[in-house]
């Protein structure tokens, strides 16, 4: 029987040393014990995601860190763009249509299917209109594409004041970022992605232009960035939070800077290299174009013969390995592996055997 191995884009799979953390007793969350987990776990947090302003911890998925952002950081009346290349762009996109008065106030900037924002079209775009805030998916997951985030901000700068808002959802704990000196204002990620954590929280950061924004809001009181600030600054959340995904985070981030990011993220751009490969050996596609291949995961474009879903359950049933279809669009064209959080390289080798292997005896 092959062992487990968990290869979709989160929830990513756990070290020992999480589920060690995970499984100690309660503690009270006004207690000095969590205080002291709590600054643990917002200075790391601060110093993987290149940031000094705070960390706000909410207790929900990432679809409710974004809408928290939105909701705190957009005024119903702003004019928004959206850059669009897929499934989590959408969703982010359709958090803020439901927020502003009318749906016209959202434009969308598609990307070609596997491709990244065009920063030709960017720049043409925002030289003929004027937006409030811009919305940006760092990794997006569905296509396997990592936006070059740190040239589209820089475009964005050139041309306008807009406040940028970033999903780093799944790319946080894959490749470096650096929100204060890019100049991002808002961004969002979650611990079961890259960060090898469990689900349970949405980790937001808002600069003090994004934080001078959430002060005038008029949004509900449980993601009030406001309260939380409040409470964050006695290091606390304003309600009481996952206690154990703090503790499952504040190991793995200490995993994280154990192994030394460099060395991390690197691990992730040979884990990304040995897939290519394998896709090139196997005559499949990669859905996402070079240079923007994703260092979290490979989505792979399979032929009108082979069904996305059906090879899923092969592996699945097989070789107990887990892979996803695309999510959204391509459902039945695109199968990911994903190589994000806590895996060796050596994982991935076993995932593509179990591929090759299926591949050969198959199609
Ligand atoms: C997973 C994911 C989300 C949604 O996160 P949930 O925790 O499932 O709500 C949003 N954006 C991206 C890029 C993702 O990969």
């Amino acid at each position: 029987m092959h062992e487990i191995n968990l290869r979709i884009t989160g929830p990513t799979p756990l070290a020992p040393a999480v589920l060690e953390a995970m499984s100690q007793q309660m503690v009270s969350h006004r207690s000095d014990e969590f205080k002291d987990l709590y600054a643990s776990v917002d200075r790391d947090v601060r110093a993987l995601l290149g940031t000094r302003h705070p960390t706000i911890f909410l207790t929900c998925s990432g679809t409710g860190g974004l809408e928290a952002a939105v909701q705190n950081v957009l005024r119903p009346g702003d004019k928004v763009l959206s850059l669009h290349t897929g499934f989590y762009g959408e969703l982010f996109a359709q958090i803020t249509e439901r927020w502003l008065q009318a749906p016209e106030q959202l434009i969308r900037l598609h990307s070609e299917p596997g491709q990244s924002t065009d920063p030709q079209a960017l720049t043409q775009l925002l030289q003929r209109q004027d937006f409030d805030a811009v919305l940006i998916t760092h990794n997006e997951s569905s296509t396997g594409v990592l936006n070059p985030l740190e040239d589209l901000v820089r475009i964005i700068k050139a041309h306008s004041q807009a406040l940028l808002l970033c999903d780093a959802v799944s790319s946080a704990g894959t490749t470096p970022i650096h929100m204060d000196r890019w100049g991002v204002d808002v961004l969002i990620t979650v611990p079961q992605k890259g960060l090898m954590a469990p689900p349970g929280l949405a980790i937001v950061i808002a600069n003090d232009r994004a934080q001078e924004r959430a002060r005038g809001a008029r949004v509900g009181l449980y993601f009030d960035f406001q309260r939380a600030l409040a409470s964050g600054r006695m290091q606390q959340t304003p309600s009481t939070p996952s206690i154990s995904c703090f503790r499952g985070l504040q190991a793995s981030l200490q995993l994280l800077f154990a192994e030394g990011l460099d060395t991390v993220y690197e691990r992730h751009v040979q884990a990304r290299a040995i897939c290519q490969g394998a896709l090139a050996e196997l005559g499949l596609g990669s859905f996402a174009m070079a240079p923007f291949q994703s260092p979290g995961v490979t989505a792979i474009s399979l032929p009108e013969s082979i069904s996305a879903q059906t090879l899923q359950r092969a592996l699945e049933q097989n070789y107990n390995l887990f892979a996803t279809p695309a999510a959204g669009h391509w459902q039945d064209r695109v199968l990911r592996i994903a190589h994000m959080g806590w895996f060796s390289l050596a994982d991935i080798d076993r995932a593509i055997a179990c591929m090759k292997d299926h591949m050969r005896q198959t199609y």
